[in-house]
């Protein structure tokens, strides 16, 4: 076994593909193969896409969203929460002030939230990128028409999780919504030119191995550029309050797959597992991934886009603070910080903005 083990490793190493019951045989084997794959998945993200870490300032600029996920606390349904929004001025405001600390991509997180009409976001991009960002949008199933408007305005990149590649598990925790529509958009963007994050939750209720290798499997088909795989964490306001949080080596194991899998993507050490694991950025960044995603909303605002409990505890420094305490953790680990815009790898650009 533990000779079978090694060697799907350094297959995947050297071929960067893996057979599903390869991919099960890994995440189901005992902790004392970890090391060796999270040392894989290390030495394949230092070759194919270096030593640099990329910090994108996150703006989540409003928490009003018109879907009922049964695991997020913004669901529509969660009349516990005060809702915000940021208007376009406090939205550039909270760019141009992380862009004065040395973040080069911004990245817009919201709800699905129409109040934001098609021409409103094209604006916000258009503004942003008059500071020199990448844009990264993260706003939801919208219709293929504004997703071309926004890249048009120069939006360059979209994250938008598949979430599970179960498509009964997707359809429970997603009333009225399929996985086929959530597949559609992420193949929309792609073909329109965005860099294209999708990924996964680890430890979802109804959950298995199975679906796991899957999701794995998934972003490997749609190939993308960025791929977000983070503990889920209950939330009180929401019917899945009562099941336990992800496990964190069980999310490690399945972000060190996803890099032997896809060499050249950029995979965040996601806030999710810092929140359940103090150490979870760390651990992430030795096991293959090479992003970080600090959090630049105003303070105001911050503990309103509760997405899960303690989400703004360990989002609580200042955006200086905390990037300097980002900066040295990250030199202390004999890493760089990215002083680029860091786009794809897989990708050049050469664009009009129009
Ligand atoms: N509304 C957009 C969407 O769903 O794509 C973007 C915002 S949504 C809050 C961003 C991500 O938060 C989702 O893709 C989901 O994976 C994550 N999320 C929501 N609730 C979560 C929870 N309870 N635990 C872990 N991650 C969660
Ligand atoms: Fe809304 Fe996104 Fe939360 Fe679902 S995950 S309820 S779409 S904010």
């Amino acid at each position: 076994m533990k000779q079978q083990i090694r060697q799907i490793i350094s297959k995947a190493v050297r071929e960067h593909s893996l057979s599903r019951d390869d991919i099960i045989l890994i995440l189901s084997c005992e902790n004392s193969h970890d090391y060796e794959l999270f040392q894989a998945a290390d030495s394949v993200r230092r070759q194919y896409v270096g030593d640099a870490v990329h910090l994108r300032g996150i703006i989540e600029f409003s928490n009003y969203c018109s879907r009922n996920c049964l695991y997020c606390g913004l669901r529509c349904a969660n009349k516990n929460l005060r809702r915000y929004r940021m208007d376009a001025d406090a939205i550039y405001k909270a760019a141009a002030s992380a862009v004065s600390i040395g973040y080069r991509t911004i990245v817009l997180q919201s709800g699905e939230d129409s109040t934001y009409d098609a021409d409103a976001i094209a604006d916000i991009c258009r503004r942003l990128k008059k500071l020199g960002v990448a844009v990264t949008l993260s706003l939801g199933e919208r219709p293929y028409e504004e997703y071309r408007l926004w890249h048009k305005a120069g939006a360059d990149r979209y994250l938008i999780k598949h979430e599970t590649a179960d498509p009964e598990l997707y359809k429970k925790l997603h009333p009225g919504k399929t996985l086929a529509s959530r597949i559609d958009c992420l193949r929309q963007l792609s073909e329109l030119g965005y860099q294209v994050g999708s990924g996964c939750m680890v430890g979802l209720p109804g959950q298995t191995i199975e679906t796991l290798a899957d999701d794995l499997l998934l972003l490997k088909e749609l190939d993308v550029e960025m791929a977000g795989i983070g503990p889920f964490i209950p939330h009180p306001s929401t019917p899945l309050a009562e099941y336990p949080p992800g496990p964190v080596d069980m999310t490690l194991k399945m972000l060190a797959v996803a890099r032997l899998l896809l060499p050249l993507a950029h995979l965040p050490a996601t806030t999710a597992l810092f929140t359940i694991a103090g150490d979870g950025r760390e651990r992430a960044l030795c096991s293959g991934a090479n992003v970080v995603m600090p959090n630049v909303t105003p303070s105001e605002y911050k503990n309103l886009y509760e997405i899960y409990p303690n989400k703004s505890r360990a989002e609580k420094t200042m955006p200086v603070a905390g990037r300097r305490q980002l900066e040295n953790m990250i030199t202390a680990l004999g890493r760089t910080v990215a002083g680029d815009q860091g786009h794809s790898p897989k990708r050049k650009f050469s664009r009009a903005v129009s």
